[in-house]
Parts: structure tokens; C-alpha cells; sequence
């Protein structure tokens, strides 16, 4: 789709994207790795809160760092940083989440210099009262040390309006994907990615325009008589793969949900307008389903999975997850055994770069199709 282009232009090259963007707007680009990063207090502080996903180019370029076993996305990160794609970063941030991304930030600050290097010490269990206030203190504290890493002021009114603009701009991608599912063939899955992810790398005020101004198009379209598809969810971490969404979606399948970190779980959840600001951005991470890297009670993120197949009427759920990925595969078993136990079906495809043949991942889709 036209509309749409932009967005896979950005995703395709978002090193390319974000040096003109420098160049254009004289500003500081901060780098981070994960949705626990709060990118709305680095929006107040005037930066561009930059995802960094890993190219999938000259990857073993990090094998002298990290062990061959650790996920592609972060040695994918690693070879780029290395090979001098992220220079235009003026500093990286590393939520405390996984193992792998926690070793990553030390590995990082060793041995290379974007700027300022900063690790942000997340509670790993988010249901208590002081990892809530901890979390807090947390949040202030990168606040500090951000503005004095940028030299700069961060105001409340920079943040009530960097808040209000994430409120936006996470509704709107809420009701694409709201869209999507009432009439799945409205929007591909491969532009609903494209879209997530430039939200990720774009600058926020430009993409919460053109993605408004996409919404309102959308929306007046009367929705056709859907053809008989299977509905499908698909769940796990970051996709850096979007012609699997393609592939299923070519095997006779919609997908009406992606719970993943380059999908919902990237925007669900909003930022209340009221009280302190930074305490408000911070419930927010608190009260969302949390990521396999974060622990609440011990069933709460399987259950929310099964809650996202029935309310989206899904046939079934696809995982995808990437090799030596320890927080989703250490999930997998009770979430799968939840599903199984609401007789909802579901498959596990281990997604990599660069993929299996094309006709064995059908082979594999069309069966489990097949089984709906
Ligand atoms: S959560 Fe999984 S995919 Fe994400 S960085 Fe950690 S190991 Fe890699």
C-alpha cells in the first residue's frame, strides 16, 4: 500500500533515515534496545529515541564478543554497532531485561564509544508496591543523568507533552490494529510491521501525522465480506522478519493480533495525564502484561495470551520466537499448556535469519492450518 511506503523505506534503512535526520534537525539521537526503555523522557529531553533492531548484516563480525549462542538480534546489534552503522548515536541505553541484553551493555561500554552509555536498573518482579516505587526513583534518576548527558533541561511540561504524544500515537496504532482485525484484508501484516517499527525510529511528531492522517483514511472504508480465513495470533519477541508475516498470511490465514515487541506490546497501556509525570510513565510499564524478562504473577502472561486468542476469535497461535531466545523459551511450555488446556491450537516456528527454505515454512504453516 502506497501510504504505507514510507514506513518500509525507514525500516528497510534506518541508519540512512536517522544521519539526515541529524543532519536536518541538528539533534541528538539516543539508541536503546527494548520497549522497557521510557522513550518519552528521552522525546522531552529533544533527542530521537532510536530502537535499535540489529541489520542482519556481517553478523559474525560480533563473534569475537558473544558467544554464537546468543540471540541474532543482539549479536545482529553488536556487528552493526562495530562496524560503525550506529555512529550517528550520541548514546545507548540497556533496560535491564534479559541475560543476553544485560551482558550486551558491558560488552557495549568496553568496547565502543556512542557517547554516553547508560543501563537503566529495572525491578525484575513488577507486582509489588516497592518494585512500584522503586521504579520510580528508577525512572527520575535517568531523567538526571539523561539531561546531563544532553546537556539539557527536561521540563514537566517537555514531558507532559512528550506523554501526550506516546498517548497518541499508541491509541492510533491500537485502532490499526483494531481495523485489521475487523477486516483483515485492509491492511497487510507486513505493513502493520513496517509501521510499528518506524514508529520505533521515526520522528515522533512527524510519524503521529502521517499515521493519524493513514487512521482517518482507513476508517472510511466500509469493510467488505471477509473471505473464510483462518484467525490467527501470533505471539513472542522482537520479528525482525516480515516476510513471515507474509508467508502465513499467503498460506490462507489472517492474523488478527501480534503480541509481540514489534507488535501490541510495544503500545499497549497509556500514560494517565494526572500527578507526577515521570511516576505516571513509569505505572504504565508497571501495569502492562509484562515481558518474559519480567515476572509478576506466575501465570498472568499466559493467561493474557489466551485471553488475546478468544477476545480476537483466533483459530490459533503462531509462536515466533528466535533461536537461544531463554526468557520466551522458558515461558513456552506453561503458556502452550494453558492454550491446549482452552483447546485452542498452537505452533512454535523458531525464526532466524536468513530463514528456511520458503516451501518448508509453508509446508509447516499449511499443515497446522490445515489442523484448524
Ligand atoms: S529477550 Fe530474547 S530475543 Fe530479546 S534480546 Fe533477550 S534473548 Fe534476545
Amino acid at each position: 500500500m502506497t501510504e504505507f511506503q514510507l514506513f518500509h523505506d525507514i525500516v528497510t534503512d534506518p541508519f540512512d533515515y536517522a544521519r539526515n535526520w541529524k543532519e536536518a534537525n541538528r539533534r541528538k539521537i539516543v539508541g536503546h534496545f527494548c520497549s522497557y526503555t521510557p522513550e518519552e523522557i528521552i522525546h522531552a529531553a529533544g533527542a530521537l529515541p532510536f530502537r535499535i533492531f540489529g541489520s542482519g548484516e556481517a553478523i559474525s563480525r560480533s563473534d569475537e564478543h558473544l558467544q554464537a549462542y546468543s540471540c541474532s538480534f543482539v549479536r545482529s546489534a553488536l556487528a552493526d554497532a562495530l562496524s560503525g552503522k550506529l555512529a550517528f548515536l550520541d548514546g545507548t541505553v540497556f533496560p535491564h531485561t534479559c541475560d543476553t541484553i544485560q551482558r550486551l551493555s558491558d560488552i557495549w561500554r568496553i568496547n565502543l564509544t556512542f557517547g554516553f552509555h547508560s543501563d537503566i536498573g529495572l525491578p525484575v518482579k513488577l507486582d509489588t508496591a516497592s518494585a512500584r516505587e522503586y521504579l520510580k526513583s528508577v525512572f527520575k534518576k535517568f531523567k538526571n543523568e539523561l539531561s546531563g548527558h544532553l546537556d539539557c533541561t527536561i521540563t514537566t511540561d517537555d514531558l507532559q507533552r512528550a506523554a501526550g504524544l506516546y498517548n497518541r500515537m499508541r491509541s492510533d496504532m491500537k485502532q490499526m490494529f483494531d481495523l485489521r482485525r475487523e477486516n483483515p484484508s485492509l491492511i497487510s501484516s507486513n505493513d502493520l510491521q513496517a509501521l510499528v517499527k518506524a514508529s520505533m525510529i521515526m520522528d515522533r511528531e512527524v510519524f503521529s501525522e502521517k499515521l493519524s492522517a493513514i487512521l482517518r483514511d482507513l476508517s472510511a472504508i466500509k469493510p467488505q465480506p471477509s473471505q473464510s480465513l483462518k484467525r490467527l495470533v501470533l505471539s513472542g519477541g522482537m520479528c525482525n522478519i516480515p516476510s513471515v508475516h507474509s508467508l502465513i498470511e499467503d498460506c490462507g490465514a489472517a492474523i488478527v493480533w501480534d503480541d509481540s515487541c514489534s507488535g501490541a506490546r510495544y503500545f499497549e497501556g497509556s500514560i494517565a495525564p494526572h500527578g507526577d509525570i515521570i511516576e505516571s510513565i513509569a505505572e504504565r510499564y508497571m501495569d502492562k502484561i509484562e515481558c518474559p524478562a519480567k515476572h509478576t504473577d506466575l501465570f498472568r502472561r499466559g493467561e493474557a495470551l489466551v485471553n488475546i486468542a478468544k477476545n480476537n476469535k483466533a483459530d490459533g497461535v503462531i509462536f515466533l520466537f528466535l533461536k537461544f531466545c531463554d526468557p520466551h523459551a522458558f515461558d513456552y511450555p506453561y503458556v502452550k499448556e494453558l492454550l491446549v488446556k482452552e483447546g485452542i491450537a498452537s505452533m512454535l516456528l523458531e525464526i532466524e535469519a536468513p530463514l528456511p527454505s520458503e516451501e518448508q515454512l509453508k509446508t509447516r504453516c499449511q499443515a497446522f492450518l490445515e489442523t484448524l
